[in-house]
C-alpha cells in the first residue's frame, strides 16, 4: 500500500494539516492548504475517492475546491465520497457561504456519497476500509485499510477509546492523532501515544496532527512523521 503523507501537523503549524493521499487516488481529508498544495503537485488527477473522517475545518475546508477541481477537468466517472453523516446538509451550508451553488448541484449530480457506519467495511480498489467510530466530536471515524499485504489503520482525530483499541489490535503500521500534551478528550497526547506504542510493539507508530507542542514533547522518544513522506508498506 503506498502512503503518500500531504500533510502531518494541526491547525497551529506553519506546515499543512493531516491529510493523506492513498495509492494515489484516495484522498483522506481535504484540510485547509492542502488543496494549493496538491493541485500544484499535479496530485488530483488521480484521485477518485475522498473519505473525510469527520467535519471540523482542518480536515474538509479544501474540499470545495477539490469539487471546483473536479468540475473543470469534467471527470467523467463519479467521484466516490466516504463521510459521516450529514454530509450533503454541511456541503450545501458551505457553498452557500462560499457563493458557490453551482458547485453543490455540480457536487449533487458527480459526487457518490456513501455514509460512514462504525464496523461497517467499504471496499475502494484493492483496499478494504473498515470505519470505527472514535471519540472526538460526533461522528468522527478511523480507519483499518487492508489490502493483500498489510493492514494499516488510521485513527483519525480522538482521544483514548475503544474504537481506537479496535482499530489498534488490527494494524501492522498506524498513523496516530499525537496533538496533545495532556490528556483530554478530543486528542491523544505524547504519553498516551508512547504507551500505545509499548502495549502494541509489533505495530508501527507514525504520530500524526503535531502540534509544536507534542513535537517537543516527543524530542528523541519516538520518530515523527513529516510532511511530503511516502511510505510503500
Ligand atoms: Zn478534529
Amino acid at each position: 500500500m503506498k502512503i503518500e503523507v500531504v500533510g502531518s501537523g494541526c491547525t497551529w503549524m506553519k506546515k499543512l494539516s493531516t491529510s493523506f493521499i492513498v495509492d494515489d487516488h484516495i484522498m483522506i481529508d481535504c484540510p485547509q492548504g492542502s488543496f494549493k498544495t496538491m493541485f500544484s503537485q499535479g496530485k488530483l488527477q488521480g484521485i477518485d475517492t475522498v473519505i473525510l473522517t469527520h467535519f471540523h475545518s482542518d480536515h474538509w475546508a479544501d474540499f470545495h475546491l477539490f469539487v471546483e477541481f473536479c468540475k473543470k477537468s469534467g471527470f467523467a466517472e463519479k467521484i466516490k465520497v466516504f463521510a459521516p453523516e450529514g454530509f450533503w446538509e454541511k456541503f450545501e451550508a458551505v457553498t452557500n457561504a462560499f457563493c458557490l451553488p453551482k458547485t453543490f448541484l455540480y457536487a449533487k449530480e458527480h459526487l457518490a456519497f456513501s455514509k460512514l457506519t462504525n464496523g461497517k467495511v467499504f471496499k475502494v480498489g484493492r483496499i478494504n476500509f473498515t470505519a470505527y467510530e472514535v471519540l472526538h466530536i460526533p461522528n468522527s471515524f478511523g480507519f483499518v485499510a487492508d489490502d493483500a499485504k498489510t493492514s494499516v489503520g488510521f485513527s483519525g482525530d480522538t482521544a483514548m477509546c475503544d474504537g481506537l483499541i479496535k482499530i489498534l489490535k488490527r494494524s501492522k503500521h498506524i498513523f496516530i492523532d499525537m496533538a496533545a500534551t495532556a490528556t483530554n478528550d478530543k486528542h491523544l497526547s505524547v504519553s498516551e501515544v508512547l504507551n500505545l506504542s509499548k502495549e502494541f510493539e509489533n505495530t508501527v507508530f507514525h504520530p500524526i496532527h503535531l502540534s509544536k507542542f507534542s513535537i517537543a514533547a516527543a524530542k528523541n522518544k519516538i520518530p515523527l512523521t513529516r510532511e511530503g513522506e511516502v511510505f510503500e508498506i
